[in-house]
This record gives structure tokens, sequence and C-alpha cells, in this order.
């Protein structure tokens, strides 16, 4: 199983390729797919979106017979908010794991709904862990919801969600989660690790262009979300409903993208599903990683939280090294690179997904050296206080 390196095509027309977590590299196939048109109102277009559906359905499993899948228009950020907003009704509580900036947004975005919350905010990085989830839910019987994160994307911890969703569901709770950068390439088996819903988007994982996000949910919890929307165009379940009963979207759907996204659906399967394309992904981060350190550089996190999705890596303390020349120069040589988010130190992060394979990581790592080299930098090293504080944290 996995990509067959040969089928990885460089981009076209000197485009870079973009080692960020989404917008990513696509391939020429799902380009081309957005170059006809289609009415939102055909058959052709229905037949579309039906069979989406039931593909992005299949692969979260055999579990998947109570579950049903409603995309919504926007970028990932607005089928969070649909989630957020349809299931958790006006008199739940949530239980928010935070540590990084879209568990930070997903909290913000509760403050926004009016949804009573309390927030677990393990800052940059550290993984939210069971224990602590068991004991928040166990002081507070009015919380209804645990809301977590699979992939902080902003750091590229792959949280513990095994056992975040057992200390939820002993707790009598209920889960949902944004696996928006997972989904597709780690497994989200509901009959492995129970939830009620969860939510990604067209442009990561599955490697499509942006324009929409998908909530697979347990057909109860859409059944008893009726009502529960402030938003009309965010409502989950009156986009599910109109779309059982019509085959349509409820508002205009971006119909290119669900073309090119067909595109991806196909090559994703062609790759090995969800297995595959993790293989190819685990399959990069192994190979820039190992280089990256090979020249000195540290990763942010310890092996076992990294993600097959993306890396942070410290700046070098060498004075030589500037983030905003780096990235200059690597642009230059094809690779967009992708600023770090954290407060502790300067970081800057490489992403593993889209269609990129270990040969172009390889490509990646060496390009990396030569900018050093053209900016006098001799050791990659991060400074030995971001080190200290990573572990003062991690103790
Ligand atoms: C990309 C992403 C989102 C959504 O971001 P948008 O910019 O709205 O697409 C949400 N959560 C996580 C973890 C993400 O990686």
């Amino acid at each position: 199983m996995g990509a067959d390196p040969q089928k990885i095509e460089a981009p076209r027309l000197g485009e870079p390729y973009l080692l960020t977590p989404g917008p990513l590299t696509t391939s020429f196939p799902v380009k081309e797919a957005m170059l006809r048109d289609w009415g939102s109102w055909d058959d052709d277009f229905r037949a579309m979106t039906a069979e989406m559906r039931a593909r992005l359905l299949a692969m979260i499993g055999d579990a998947s017979a109570g579950f049903d899948c409603v995309p919504m228009q926007g970028s990932g950020t607005f089928a969070v908010e649909a989630m957020l907003g349809s299931f958790i009704p006006k008199d739940g509580k949530a239980l928010l794991l935070a540590n990084g900036a879209y568990g930070k947004r997903a909290a913000q975005t509760l403050e926004y709904l009016g949804r009573d919350h309390v927030v677990i905010d393990k800052g940059d990085f550290l993984p939210p862990r069971g224990a602590e989830v068991a004991q928040a839910l166990s002081a507070d019987p009015a919380i209804t919801y645990v809301v977590a994160i699979h992939c902080e994307t902003s750091s590229g911890i792959l949280n513990p969600l095994a056992e975040i969703s057992e200390a939820t569901y002993a707790a009598g709770r209920k889960l949902l989660v944004d696996s928006m950068s997972a989904f597709g390439a780690i497994p989200l088996d509901p009959s492995e690790i129970r939830y009620e819903a969860m939510v990604s988007s067209a442009n990561k994982c599955i490697e499509g262009v942006p324009g929409f996000g998908f909530v697979i949910a347990r057909v109860e919890e859409l059944e008893a979300a009726k009502g529960n929307s402030n938003s009309l165009s965010l409502d989950l379940h009156a986009q599910w409903s109109h779309m059982n009963k019509t085959g349509q979207w409820r508002f205009t759907p971006p119909t290119h993208v669900v073309a090119a996204f067909m595109e991806a659906l196909r090559a994703h399967e062609a790759e090995g599903g969800v297995a595959g394309r993790g293989a190819r992904y685990t399959a990069n981060r192994d190979k820039v990683v190992a280089g990256m350190r090979s020249l000195g550089f540290e990763t942010l996190l310890d092996d076992r939280w990294l993600s097959p999705i993306i890396v942070t890596f410290f700046c070098p303390a060498d004075p030589a090294f500037s983030f905003d020349r780096f990235y200059e120069l690597m642009k230059a040589k094809g690779f967009i690179i992708y600023p770090g988010k954290l407060t502790v130190a300067d970081s800057f992060r490489i992403g593993c997904i889209g269609q990129m394979d270990p040969h172009v990581m390889a490509d990646v790592v060496t390009a990396a050296k030569v900018c050093l080299s053209d900016m006098g930098v001799e050791n990659a090293a991060p400074p030995a206080a971001a080190l200290k504080e990573r572990e003062r944290l991690a103790a």
C-alpha cells in the first residue's frame, strides 16, 4: 500500500510546493476538474453531492451506518461553528480542550454563540489528558459536551483523542471533534473512538481545493439539533434535512470545488484510502524530521506527539538566521513554508500533507541546507533557553 511516487507530479507553471496545512498543493486532475460549470439544481450535480456524502461516510468505517454527512459552504471554521451551534443546545454547556490556536478559536466561537463553556487551556502545545477531562467533568455536572481538537495544527500535535473520548463517555457526556487537519489520513472510526460528530474540510488531507467543510454526525444527534442554531446559514439540521429531501444544498453550493473534491476522493481511494494516505504523510514526516535534525534543527514535540500532518521546528539561535530571509530563500527554491505560532520561542512549521512524497521532502531538506549556508548560519540548533522552557513546561 502507499503512494506510487511516480504519481506525485511537480506543481505546474513553476508554482511552489505549499508546505502548509491547507490550502495545499493539489494534483493537476483536481485543478482540471474545475474547468466546467455545473447547475446546482441539475441531476448531475445532485448525484455528485450524494456520492460525495457517501464516500466521506465510508471513510469512518463500518460503524458509519448510524451516521450521516452534511457538507457546509465556507472554510473549515464555518463548519466548526455550524457543528458547535447546531449540536450544543442553548442551555447546554461545553468543556473545551485547547492547546493552540484552533482550540482558542473554538472557544471564541462558543463565546460568539453564547454557549456556556469552560476551557482547559494547556498553552502552546501540551496535550489535554484523559485524567484531567475526567476530573473537570466530575467537578461540573452541568457540562454536556466535550469539544476536542484532533490534530492541533498550530503546533502539529496529535492529541490523545482515545483517552479523551473514554473519559467523556465514562462520565456520560458527549464528544464533538475538530478533525479538520487529520481526517482522511488518521483513522477516526467511531467503533474505536466514540464521538457524536466530527468536522473537517475539503482542502486538508483529502487534498481538494478550499470552499466547504463537512460534518459527520450520528443521525440521532442531527435529529436532536432541530431549532438549536442561532444562525440561518450555519444550521446543520436545516442543511441536512433539506439535502435529504431535495438532494440539493440549501444555498448556492461551491460547484467547482465539489467537482474538484470528487476527483480528490477518487485519488484518495486509489491511494489506499485513509491507511494509504496516512502512510504517505508519515513517510513525508519521517523524511523531513530526520533530514532537518541532521542539519541541527530540533522539533518542538517529542516523537510520540508528532503528527504526520505538520511539524514545528525551533528557529536556530545563530544570529545570522532570520526567518523572513529563510522564508524568501526557500520560496525562491520552490517551497512555501509556514510561520510558527508559539509564544515560548521563535519557530516555523513544515506541512507534510498535499501532493508531496518523501522525494519532495528530501528536496526540502536539501533546500534548507543551502539556504542556511546562504545566510551564513553554521549551526541550526535552537536557543538553549527555548529547550529549557520546553522541558520545564513538559515536566
Ligand atoms: C484548518 C483548520 C481549521 C479551519 O480553518 P479555516 O481557515 O477556517 O479553514 C480548524 N481547525 C483546525 C484544527 C484546522 O487545522
